[in-house]
């Protein structure tokens, strides 16, 4: 993309509303415009992102043998009814009118709407166990939106549900999503901590919410160390009863002397709720007359758990995570360019021309790449990358090419390469594997 063409309106300073790194970060870097409190649009930088986390969060949950569909962001309020929600939800819940009167809201999860669905076409224990998921925009009218997207009144999540026969076989849909959630966020480059969570008056005995670890993060969070490099390594590999048998909690309420983690092992931050896994049993099957044909004439009411990812929220968490002074550090699996390309003198001919053959060389290679090719000084250019965070930037300036030299920088670590032209493709695409 040439940045001459690209809509990346970006700011030297942060609107003075934003309080929090990656809500000033999100705003400079031109990647949301706020449109109201708590509701943003989502500009083309902005936007790439998201999608490529989207994409992640898709591919791990269907290798653990989820389906992806889309239920609708308007419902009927009359299914909420039944489930005894719709009084229940209280004010976070956008309610609506259609022209006939008939009451609707805005979804702020699906719970119900997946279990009507399921009552409609589930017939029989054989099609169990099912396990779908959406990743779609959800409304909840928070009484105080704040830092960005971090805690938007509109915001788009990853919502995933499991219907089973037992509650043993819930317990391995539950374990299946706590396998795809552990890989997802190893490969969005994040540390997340899964704590065990409060079930709340619903009951179900199984919960957990996976937290960032960032200063700005709203829960306090307790756990042992070994959980870091758990989630952490780089590969595939995740023993999930490993995981769920170290202690970590959020708002922990026992005295320090009966803490279940030695102390040289406790680890105390704070964190960011990124996902949330629940098992609940028959709450919503029984409340919505969820029935199926089981073994031997016998009739079933199947058990459900539900496994929210915040998309968006993610966003803003991975930047939290991942920046420095001078601007956002994308990690490779989610930036929105490979690699920023800086022409340093655009009125040069050979600048251009070898910035021109580069960028046609990176694109063949399908290695997306923005292009600086705008008229401006570099001290701006430079600035420019260093905000938008992506993971390598290519100069070109009239008197590195004189000696046949373009600079490689690496901007998480600030390493500077002097490369040959030839060389600085073959290194790009041996690096990103094309
Ligand atoms: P929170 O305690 O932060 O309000 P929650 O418990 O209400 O979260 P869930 O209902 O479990 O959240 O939703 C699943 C995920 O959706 C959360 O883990 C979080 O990442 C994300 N999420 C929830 N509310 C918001 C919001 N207002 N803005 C952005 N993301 C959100
Ligand atoms: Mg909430």
């Amino acid at each position: 993309m040439r940045r001459t063409r690209y809509f990346l309106p970006t700011l030297k300073e942060a609107p003075r509303e934003a309080q929090i790194i990656s809500h000033q970060l999100m705003l400079r870097a031109g990647l949301i415009d706020q449109h109201c409190a708590g509701i943003y649009s989502w500009l083309p930088l902005g936007t790439t992102v998201l999608q490529n986390i989207a994409d992640i969060v898709r591919q791990e949950q269907n290798k653990v043998g989820a389906q992806e569909m889309i239920m609708p962001t308007i419902q009927s309020a009359d299914l909420w009814k039944e489930s005894g929600r719709y009084e229940a939800y209280g004010e976070e819940m956008l309610r609506l009118q259609d022209r006939h009167g008939r009451d609707l809201l805005y979804t702020p999860t699906a719970d119900e709407v997946v279990t009507d669905i399921a009552r409609n076409h589930l017939k029989s224990y054989r099609n169990l166990p099912t396990l779908v998921y959406q990743i779609q925009w959800k409304f909840r009218d928070e009484i105080r939106p704040r830092f960005g997207v971090m805690r938007g009144r509109e915001f788009y999540m990853k919502d995933a549900y499991s219907i089973d026969m037992n509650e043993e076989e819930a317990r391995a849909s539950y374990k299946k999503m706590m396998t795809a959630y552990v890989r997802t966020f190893r490969r969005l480059g994040l540390t997340a901590v899964p704590a065990r969570a409060d079930t709340g008056p619903i009951g179900g005995d199984l919960s957990h919410e996976f937290l960032i670890v960032a200063q700005t993060g709203e829960s306090e969070l307790f756990y042992e160390e070994r959980l870091e490099d758990l989630m952490s390594q780089e590969d595939d590999h995740v023993d999930v009863d490993d995981i769920m048998s170290i202690y970590a909690a959020t708002d922990e309420i026992h005295e320090a002397d009966k803490c279940p983690i030695p102390a040289d092992k406790l680890k105390v931050a704070r964190g960011i709720e990124v996902g949330h896994i629940f098992y609940f049993g028959t709450k919503y099957s029984e409340s919505l007359g969820l029935k199926l044909a089981g073994p031997d004439n016998t009739t079933i009411v199947p058990h459900m758990g539900s496994y929210g990812i915040g998309v968006s929220r993610l966003v803003a968490a991975i930047i939290e995570a991942s920046h420095d002074d001078k601007g956002i550090v994308w990690p490779e699996s989610v930036t929105p360019f490979k690699i920023g390309l800086v022409n340093i003198r655009v009125s040069d001919e050979d600048c251009t021309a070898a910035c021109d053959t580069l960028y046609e060389e990176f694109k063949a290679a399908g290695i997306t790449v923005l292009y600086d090719d705008r008229d401006e000084r570099p001290g701006v250019k430079f600035a420019d990358m260093e905000l938008i965070g992506l993971p390598w930037q290519v100069s070109i300036g009239p008197r590195g090419l004189k000696d046949g030299f373009v600079e490689l920088k690496n901007r998480k670590t600030g390493e500077i390469q002097e490369l040959s032209l030839e060389d600085i493709t073959t290194k790009m695409q041996e690096h990103f594997g094309r």
